[in-house]
């Protein structure tokens, strides 16, 4: 029986009349201000739709909220760390890179550049760190920490705005200006953005977008390139694939400067590169090898992409470890705080463990792979499936298992295009849980951090039913927190 309970921010649920008229004026105003994307079904590039959103937000438990922000900065400084520590990562991915092609391409490069090809010292961190409360006395409890094509930050902020005007319409301007807490995401990631472009010192200089060749989640990548641009008129901004980029031809210039369409790049921002299908060929990943040994600053650079797999994760929950990384005890019982358990699938005495536990109880467990972007995890009796058959191959070592967390359930509305919901006229009160993300920007090299920040939050929300809940993929929705 769960001792977390999560009391609505209103009194629930609305009249049919309010409801009506709260659900037309949210979707205009959702609209209107950029919580949209492109549609999946029928792309069309002078059309957005909306972006799955909550119709009011949902409740969070302010103490864990304020922890998770105020240990972030410690965590941005954790994968700094553990992403200059040559031999924890190489340790840490040992087995993994020998189970998983994906993983073995990107340390392929990590060994590559940083053994005799480093031009670029200095890293940019965009990231998010990801929690569910867990049932148990709400703790709090960290799913993943991103670090590669960190998304929302822009959609985040929005959605903050839009739920104090929804609580306002309804009447509650207190709790509206009161309880929905500020949020500068966005201008904190392009704030980041603009320091690294200054600290590579050329006023001709441009940031490179790395994108998908088709986007969906649009409005939110926009949203940093119009605000830089309000931020800093002189900078000017690109997109390509990695597909395009190879098309074109890209080079490096005598002092390894990396050029795109005759100008130099000074910051390259990943927002593709995480996934599979951004790598059609051999040449995509000679692409990603090349930005990596040019001059230019990446978000992230390699080691930062590494440092964020669910591997490495993993390796830092174990016993001690973090003491290595973090300079006082105060800072790794912060960090531990919020670690819950991660297992190692590697063919050792843990290992070994780890696959019968997951197999006698496999509802305790998550079985995750090193995959970002969502809809990669094996959950319930699937668990048991996976590693009895993975049991004796190299495969599971590219796997983790961790603690299943139950976070609380609530009750919201969730808002969807007509087109990615045709049957839901009605929009009912669902049983939601929602995730909390908390965004932290980090700039620095070997030697120095040059810039650690916390920046703003989001909250992702899906239906109690599901196990996971991409937002694009059209199963989550935007949320934001009303603090209790
Ligand atoms: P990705 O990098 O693909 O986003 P995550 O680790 O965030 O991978 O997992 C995706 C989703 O799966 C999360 O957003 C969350 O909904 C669910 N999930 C992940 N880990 C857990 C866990 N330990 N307990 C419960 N749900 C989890
Ligand atoms: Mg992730
Ligand atoms: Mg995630």
């Amino acid at each position: 029986m769960s001792t977390c309970q999560l009391e609505p921010c209103i009194e629930l649920p609305l009249s049919e009349e309010k409801l009506k008229e709260s659900v037309d004026k949210a979707k205009d105003w959702a609209l209107m201000h950029g919580i949209s994307m492109r549609s999946k079904t029928n792309f069309n590039k002078d059309q957005v739709q909306l972006l799955p959103v909550t119709l009011l937000p949902s409740s969070f438990p302010k103490n864990p909220f304020l922890t998770v922000k105020n240990v972030q900065t410690i965590l941005n400084e954790l994968i700094h760390k553990v992403a200059h520590d040559k031999e924890f990562l190489t340790s840490s991915l040992k087995s993994t890179i020998q189970a998983d092609p994906f993983t073995a391409k990107l340390f392929h490069i990590y060994e590559t550049v940083y053994e005799k090809d480093l031009s670029q010292s200095i890293s940019l961190g965009l990231l998010r760190s990801d929690y569910l409360l867990h049932d148990d006395d709400c703790k709090i409890k960290q799913v993943e920490i991103n670090t590669v094509a960190t998304s929302f930050a822009a959609l985040a902020t929005i959605t903050s705005e839009y739920h104090k005007y929804i609580l306002e319409e309804l009447g509650y301007r207190k709790k509206a200006c009161e309880q929905i807490p500020e949020n500068n995401a966005l201008i904190g990631f392009c704030k980041g953005l603009i320091f690294a472009w200054e600290l590579y010192n050329n006023s001709e200089a441009i940031i490179l977008f790395i994108v998908e060749d088709i986007t969906y989640n649009i409005s939110d990548q926009r949203f940093h390139e119009f605000q830089i641009r309000q931020l800093c008129p002189k900078i000017k901004i690109i997109r390509k694939s990695l597909t395009n980029l190879v098309s074109e031809g890209v080079k490096l210039g005598p002092n390894k400067e990396l050029i795109v369409s005759n100008m130099v790049v000074a910051v390259v921002y990943y927002r593709s590169g995480y996934e599979l299908e951004a790598y059609p060929t051999e040449k995509e990943w000679d692409m990603r090898l090349l930005i990596e040994r040019s001059r230019a600053i990446k978000c992230p650079s390699v080691q930062y992409h590494l440092a964020g797999t669910k591997k490495v994760q993993q390796s830092l929950a174990q016993p001690s470890v973090l003491k290595k990384f973090l300079k006082d005890d105060a800072s790794v019982a912060r960090v531990q705080e919020i670690f819950t358990g991660l297992y190692t699938l590697d063919f050792n005495d843990d290992g070994e463990k780890a696959v019968e536990m997951g197999i006698n109880e496999p509802y305790k467990f998550v079985l995750k792979p090193q995959r970002e972007g969502g809809g990669n995890n094996v959950y319930n009796e699937s668990i048991k499936t996976w590693l009895s058959s993975m049991k004796e191959s190299q495969e599971r070592t590219a796997w983790i298992l961790m603690d299943r967390l139950y976070p609380p359930l609530q009750k919201n509305y969730f808002l969807r295009a007509a087109e990615e919901s045709p049957l839901e006229n009605d929009i009912n009160l669902s049983d939601v849980i929602t995730e909390l993300g908390i965004y932290g920007v980090i700039v620095g090299d070997s030697n120095e951090i040059m810039l650690n920040k916390q920046v703003g939050h989001i909250l992702r929300t899906k239906l109690s039913s599901e196990d996971e809940g991409g937002i694009v993929a059209g199963v989550g929705a935007l949320d934001s927190p009303y603090l209790i």
